[in-house]
């Protein structure tokens, strides 16, 4: 199977939908659901959350050309920002041929942190908890058999004294393998039930017992090799490479360059049904680990003006759990990509947050990013300037023919149109 689809863009969304049914064994209820036409009903959208009174369709897209470790794959994104789609199917096909994005993985390990106040002796306490680590991972592990029975639970605890303001406070991690699922719930459960324990080994009060969203144990790391994307141009090459650098020193630029890798990142993790404000949290600590906020990416110059993108952030999510299996589009977005683990999903996830990046830097030290993205932002600007649904097409197609994407210049056409409808 090819993720290659030529002219892809092109095709209406029947016919794309159609393209990608046949290379992935789609059947026609999957097909409907994908469209909508079997609709999500507010009796599923009241089960996943409270107070519902409706929902809002947001599109899903298909990111074309990746291959991930050796596969190739069509990555369903679902966001509603134009052209993140366009940029990222654009970049992956410049590193398809030299192998696409490669990845690793640290492990599925998430960290569960227990708040611990007013101990007399901090230190001696955590001494004392490390004494009695075996039973507190035994009670933990009471809690979740079927993790359990997965080769998952909990791995290990750790200790940590806090200087705060008004004491030591120790904060107690406890380290879940969560396998294929984000964990939260699964870790929050094992928070929970460990503290009463940690109250009578501490002799202190336990406040909070939450997971921690900075997963520094599951890391994914990807790698891609774009070929002379630049067609020897040393002066692009410069630009790219000079672009890329001020997002590692200047946090004004990085948390940009930052935002741009979760639009990719974002909207896959949105379409599989996981928690998109988990990973952000995670990334957005993560980039700032070393004390100052910087880039996720590093960008290094190779042999024959090759660009070598590597790109590294915490990823918690999973393939069970949350809403990844009860929502129904979600759950044909994990099967579209034919992922089988929470690691493979990671992989995809991380590939197109680093070829999100590569379109992002490349476009931004050339032409900059605003023609390709307002002729794609046209049909909202156009409904903003009070187009109607039947008058869009044609605004859009003015805008187009004459390059004007103002919003003004859109009002003006809206105007005209509705002058010469009257007359
Ligand atoms: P979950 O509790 O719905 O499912 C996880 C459970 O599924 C595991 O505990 C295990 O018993 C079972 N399971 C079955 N097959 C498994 C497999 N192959 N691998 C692993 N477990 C398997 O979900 P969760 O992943 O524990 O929690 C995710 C949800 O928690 C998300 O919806 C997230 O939004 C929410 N949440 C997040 C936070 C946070 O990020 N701080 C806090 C609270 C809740």
């Amino acid at each position: 199977m090819t993720s290659r689809i030529s002219g892809f863009y092109k095709l209406s969304p029947e016919e794309r939908l159609d393209k990608i049914a046949d290379k992935i064994d789609l059947n026609e209820e999957e097909k409907s659901i994908l469209k909508g036409d079997s609709k999500f009903s507010i009796k599923q959208a009241d089960r996943m959350i409270e107070n519902v009174i409706g929902y809002l369709p947001i599109p899903l897209g298909i990111a074309a050309n990746f291959k991930v470790n050796g596969r190739d794959v069509f990555v369903p994104m679902v966001t509603e920002e134009p052209s993140v789609i366009a940029a990222a199917s654009n970049a992956a096909k410049l590193a398809y041929d030299s192998g696409g994005f490669m990845t690793s993985y640290s492990g599925s390990i998430m960290i569960g942190q227990i708040q611990v106040t007013d101990v007399q002796d901090p230190y001696g306490a955590m001494a004392r908890v490390y004494e009695n680590k075996q039973e507190l991972i035994n009670l933990c592990n009471q809690q979740d058999p079927k993790l359990v029975s997965l080769g998952g639970g909990i791995q290990d605890v750790h200790v940590r004294v806090v200087h705060t303001d008004t004491e030591k406070m120790m904060v107690i991690h406890l380290h879940v393998d969560t396998k294929d699922a984000m964990g939260a719930n699964a870790v929050n459960t094992m928070a929970e039930a460990a503290s009463p324990l940690i109250e009578k080994i501490t002799k202190g009060k336990v406040i909070l017992r939450i997971l921690s969203n900075l997963a520094d144990e599951r890391i994914t790391r990807v790698r891609a090799v774009f070929e002379n994307p630049f067609q020897d141009d040393q002066e692009a090459i410069d630009k790219f490479y000079k672009a890329s650098q001020l997002a590692i020193y200047d946090p004004y630029r990085a948390a940009t360059h930052n935002k741009g890798i979760m639009n990719g990142i974002s909207s896959v993790v949105l379409a599989t049904g996981n928690d998109t404000r988990a990973v952000e949290a995670g990334a957005h600590v993560y980039a700032s680990v070393s004390g100052q906020y910087q880039s996720l990416t590093r960008w290094e110059k190779g042999e024959n003006n090759k660009i070598i993108g590597t790109l590294e952030l915490p990823l918690a999510v999973g393939l069970v759990g949350g809403a990844t299996q009860s929502h129904p589009v979600a759950k044909l977005a994990t099967k579209m990509m034919g992922v089988q683990t929470a690691e493979q999903l990671a992989a995809v996830i991380a590939s197109v947050g680093l070829a999100q990046n590569f379109a992002a830097i490349r476009a931004l030290a050339s032409e900059g990013i605003q023609k390709g993205h307002m002729k794609l932002h046209a049909r909202n600007l156009a409904a903003m300037a009070g187009a109607t649904e039947g008058e869009i097409d044609q605004v859009v197609e003015i805008a187009v023919k004459n390059q004007s994407f103002k919003f003004h210049e859109m009002e003006e056409i809206v105007k005209s149109l509705n002058t010469h409808g009257k007359g």
